[in-house]
Formats: C-alpha cells, sequence, structure tokens
C-alpha cells in the first residue's frame, strides 16, 4: 500500500512531471490563435521525431485509430495487399484490412521471429498485383523488432506503399521515415512518447498522399486529406484533444532536448540491462534474435503459472508486468522498459519478478543477477546503439 506503482508495461507507461503539469494546463480554444501558436511548434517538432518533411497528423484515438485510418484512406475494397502475421499485431492489421474488404495476402512467421525481407520480396515478386504492405516496426505481442529498413529498401522501388505500425518503435528506436523511404508510419502516444493513452500520430510520404487524394474516403471521422487541409491551418479538422497535445509538447521539448540520439541510446542500454538480468537469473528471452528496444518478452519456466507471477509482483512488489496473449498466455511475461522509466525502475522489475518466479514454483536465480544487469547497462551506454556487447559479458 505504500510502495509506489511501477507500470513496466508496453503501454501505458508513467509520465515525467513536466508532461504532467503540462496536461493539467488551463483549456484553450482549439480555433483560436493561442492554440495555432502552440500547435505550429508542435508540428515542426513531430517532423524531428518521425524523421520526416511531410506533416504528422494528430488524430483523437487510440493508435489502432491510426491504424484503421490508413487502411480505410490508403486502400479502395477488393486492392491486393501482403501483411505480416508475426503476432497480435500483425493479426490486427489482417482483421482491419478484411473489414475494409481488401484482398489479404498474409505472411505468416512463428511468433517470437521477425520476418525476413527477402521473404517480402518474393511475396511481391510472386503476385505484382500486391499494392501494400502492412507490417509492424515492433510487434509488441512478441517483442521483435523487424527489420523495417530492409523492407523498405524492396518496396521504396515498387509500386507498393509500405505502411508500418510503429506504435512501440517511435521515439524508442530509429526509424527515419523519409531516408528509410517509408509510406506511412504511425504511432499512439502511451508507448515511447510519455504521454496518456488518447493520441495517434501518422504521417504519409509523397506518394501515399497521392494514393489518398485519388481515392474516395472510406470513413467520415479518419479523413486523412481533410485533416491535412486543416492542419495548414494550425487545426485539426474535429475537436483537438488539447490537453493531449499540450502534454506532446511538453514529452517532445524533453526528447528532443535530450536528443533522439541519447533517447534511443537508453533504449538500448535499457534492453541490455533487462535481458542480461534475465539471462543471469536463467531465463530465456522470448525473442532470441531481432529484439525489439522498448520491451523483453521473457519465457516462463515449465509448470510456473505465469497469472500467479503477475498477480505476486503487482500485489506485493507494486511491479506491474504485462502477460503474454492468445498461445503466449501465462507462458511469458512482458517487462515494458519504454516510456518514463529508467535503471532503478528495472532493477526493481527483475527483482520483482524473481521474488515473484521463486514464489510462484520454488525457481531460483543467481544471486548477483542485479549488478550483471547494471554492469551491462553501462556497457551499453557507451557503445553505438544496437550493438550486441560481447558474448563473454552475457555469459559471466
Ligand atoms: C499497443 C499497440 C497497438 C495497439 O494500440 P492501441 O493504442 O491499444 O490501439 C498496436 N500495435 C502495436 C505494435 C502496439 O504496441
Amino acid at each position: 500500500m505504500l510502495n509506489k506503482l511501477r507500470l513496466l508495461t508496453p503501454g501505458p507507461t508513467p509520465l515525467p512531471e513536466s508532461v504532467r503539469l503540462a496536461l493539467a494546463k488551463d483549456m484553450v480554444h482549439h480555433r483560436k490563435a493561442d492554440f495555432h501558436q502552440f500547435f505550429a511548434k508542435v508540428q515542426e517538432n513531430l517532423k524531428l521525431l518521425f524523421g520526416t518533411k511531410e506533416e504528422v497528423l494528430p488524430l483523437s484515438c487510440s493508435g489502432t485509430g491510426a491504424m484503421t485510418a490508413v487502411v480505410y484512406s490508403l486502400f479502395a475494397p477488393n486492392e491486393k495487399v501482403l501483411v505480416v502475421e508475426a503476432g497480435k499485431f500483425g493479426q490486427r492489421w489482417s482483421e482491419i484490412c478484411r473489414l475494409r474488404g481488401l484482398n489479404v495476402v498474409v505472411l505468416e512467421i512463428p511468433w517470437g521471429h521477425a520476418v525476413q525481407a527477402e521473404d517480402i520480396a518474393k511475396a511481391l515478386a510472386n503476385d505484382c498485383s500486391i499494392r501494400g504492405v502492412f507490417l509492424q516496426v515492433s510487434e509488441t505481442s512478441t517483442g521483435v523488432l523487424h527489420p523495417v529498413k530492409e523492407v523498405a529498401e524492396i518496396t521504396r522501388n515498387l509500386d507498393v506503399l509500405l505502411c508500418l505500425d510503429g506504435i512501440s518503435a517511435v521515439g524508442i528506436s530509429p526509424c527515419p521515415m523519409d531516408e528509410w523511404g517509408i509510406d506511412v508510419l504511425l504511432t499512439g502516444s502511451q508507448k515511447g512518447l510519455l504521454l496518456p493513452p488518447g493520441l495517434a500520430l501518422l504521417a504519409l510520404s509523397p506518394r501515399a498522399w497521392d494514393k489518398a487524394n485519388s481515392l474516395e474516403p472510406g470513413c467520415f471521422y479518419f479523413n486523412l486529406p481533410a485533416e491535412r487541409r486543416k492542419l495548414a491551418q494550425h487545426e485539426t479538422n474535429f475537436t483537438s484533444p488539447v490537453n493531449l497535445l499540450a502534454g506532446l509538447e511538453a514529452s517532445l521539448d524533453l526528447l528532443l532536448k535530450a536528443g533522439l540520439e541519447a533517447v534511443y541510446r537508453k533504449q538500448w542500454a535499457l534492453t541490455m540491462l533487462v535481458r542480461q538480468g534475465i539471462h543471469a537469473l536463467g531465463l530465456e528471452p522470448l525473442a532470441a534474435t531481432n529484439y525489439t528496444w522498448g520491451l523483453t518478452s521473457v519465457k516462463l519456466p515449465a509448470g510456473i503459472d505465469g497469472k500467479k507471477v503477475l498477480a505476486i509482483a503487482q500485489e506485493q512488489y507494486a511491479v506491474c508486468l504485462a502477460g503474454g496473449q492468445d498461445h503466449l498466455k501465462g507462458r511469458i511475461v512482458r517487462i515494458g522498459h519504454m516510456g518514463w522509466v529508467d535503471w532503478a525502475d528495472l532493477l526493481a522489475g527483475l527483482y520483482a519478478l524473481k521474488q515473484s518466479l521463486q514464489q510462484a514454483g520454488g525457481f531460483s536465480g543467481s544471486r548477483d543477477y542485479l549488478e550483471k544487469a547494471m554492469a551491462s547497462y553501462q556497457a551499453a551506454l557507451l557503445v553505438e546503439p544496437g550493438t550486441e556487447l560481447p558474448q563473454v559479458m552475457l555469459r559471466s
């Protein structure tokens, strides 16, 4: 009861003080000068975050709303698209595309693995009527990072729009939209952006805009060309989520002042901290390679009830971890390391995980796992983000 609740989940996440105070600001009217001024600044900063010269549109909805907006604005019924299903969120793309009446070709990947760019190249070569590729940058249900840069090298030279769900990647690991040749990048506020849920952000490449402009709107609320026209006047088409945008102004200030390089470096180091910690505990990550930088999925030892582990962590240690989805329910624990969390929160998380596992089934790990985790974190802060630490370190 007297513990501080630690949200180590892949969204929502803890929020920094500057953002919480910004969220509490007085209301301004979304059609007046006060709003236009700060919204214009937010727009410029969003372009830096997304790595694009194009507009970044805010939408009042969770991340799935932006996924819906993309499917309904960029594709007409009966068009053929390729969806990479490597987890729960890949499946969501398929569900939305089918509801829109698209002809969906599924590329299924075992959960815990990343798609290979060659497999996408092959699928596109086999069927030149495919007009879009849908995938996640980071598949949050498994903790996998897909090689989207390599995929974009294929799609940018074809008449195929690459539509990326970057909900657990934007602000967490690099995904420079223009440089990599991505057509659609979207995210939600409650993952890497240090904000509460309820705001989605989305950017389109010039050729994706051409496509959107050529189609009849598929849906009244999510009309992207209409949103873009309003954005030129520093407004949104319908009433803006004023407080969330004030919070976004503060969170972008925080992230951009630190520098995106430093943000990604921190995320990489936290990933190394958690992976080393679970390794030292004798546990295995679900994603052996191609792992994402905002969460780590941990396989539970046989015979341990995952639900019980989560309940003990929450009730006795005030650490909120996430479980698995679908067939991974009860079989993995997902440790979120995105949002306003730092090394100390994750040491607490590792300790809570170890104690909860022990209480749930007699599991016992190594004694100095926290020191090892911390040593990896510090070593990772010194290397180029994405560089594997020497194997000797991980084994020691
Ligand atoms: C969280 C998440 C979603 C779902 O977002 P909502 O905000 O719950 O709609 C979709 N895709 C990915 C990759 C996510 O991490």
